[in-house]
């Protein structure tokens, strides 16, 4: 068994690249993949390994004077979802695209107890679902609500209509992944003059851990090549549907057209099907990979990924 880590920590790094350099050779060194930020304003990763290597990444990390006490989500995996280590500087350690988003002026923690209490009370709340479309398709709370947006940098835009919709003194709860969007978006909403905005702690991945998501339906999307992880042990039942039979599933590939690449939610029926495509359209373009059943969901490295920036360059590279 590996151990798949999602951590951020926000303290200020003074030399970004320095910093990244060494964290870079001390991670190869010890022989981790994953995916980890490095800017000014601090750390934002995700890793597997061995428990071993991932033991002794916390410890090295949490050793690094400003980075103790940091929140591990950590899950177990048969295998390491990564395929290699990607250790970079990035302005922002999460891409809202705005200068000065300083999570100190964020909303409150609740703790995964806590949130579970105010789920479970008669208090008025909106609850608000800070991932893209294609994660809270197959998973989120009851009775959140789920923007339709691909990248989180569009939440800014629909924060301006959403405005007009909810009172400034309505209580506001919101969760993601692994807590870091919320340290974003909260701010933004307490700029726009909400005053009770509420974040969970740690995010779905330690909600699940330490209630056994209650309250959640479906699974969760990660940003690894597991891509979806349950989250309630005892609810397995997908809550979305294959977009080629329509009938229950939350597993996703890419599309097999490689100038479409949509991610979406795909049974093994469909995609058989379709031959890992998205439409007909795409069955028939000239540029659809070879279909493999065996292979069909293994995820193809290169698709919407909010850590990604680069990702939309990657695929104009790889197309010529
Ligand atoms: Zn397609």
């Amino acid at each position: 068994m590996y151990e798949v880590i999602l951590y951020y920590k926000f303290n200020e790094i003074e030399d970004p690249e320095t910093f990244c350099e060494e964290h870079k050779a001390f991670c190869k060194e010890l022989g981790v993949k994953g995916r980890i930020y490095i800017g000014e304003e601090g750390i934002n990763g995700t890793l597997g390994g061995t428990p071993e290597q991932v033991t002794k990444y916390k410890e090295h990390l949490t050793t690094i004077p400003g980075f103790d006490g940091i929140d591990f989500k950590t899950d177990t995996s048969e295998y390491v979802p990564f395929a290699k280590l990607k250790c970079k500087t990035r302005d922002e350690l999460v891409a809202i695209h705005k200068e000065g988003v300083d999570p100190d002026d964020g909303g409150a923690y609740l703790e995964p107890e806590e949130w579970k209490q105010v789920m479970e009370s008669e208090e008025d709340y909106v609850l608000i679902d800070v991932r893209n479309d294609y994660e809270s398709k197959i998973g989120h709370f009851e009775g959140a609500v789920t923007p339709k947006v691909e990248n989180f940098y569009e939440f800014p835009d629909w924060l301006e209509e959403f405005e007009n919709k909810v009172d400034k003194d309505k209580k506001v709860l919101m969760y993601c992944t692994g807590g870091i969007r919320c340290e974003k978006f909260s701010v933004l909403m307490k700029e726009k003059g909400w005053d009770d905005v509420n974040q969970l702690h740690g995010g779905i991945l330690r909600y699940a851990h330490e209630e056994g998501g209650d309250h959640y339906k479906g699974k969760c999307f990660v940003f690894d090549d597991r891509l979806v992880v349950p989250v309630n042990e005892d609810d397995m039942d997908p809550i979305a549907e294959c977009e080629i039979t329509g009938k229950p599933a939350d597993t996703y590939i890419n599309c097999a057209n490689m100038e479409c690449n949509k991610l979406f939610v795909c049974s093994e029926e469909g995609a058989r099907k379709m031959e890992g495509c998205c439409s007909e359209e795409c069955r028939q373009s000239e540029y659809k990979r070879p279909f493999d059943p065996e292979n069909a969901f293994r995820p193809f490295r290169k698709w919407y990924n909010y850590f990604d920036e680069d990702f939309k360059e990657r695929e104009v590279e790889e197309k010529q």
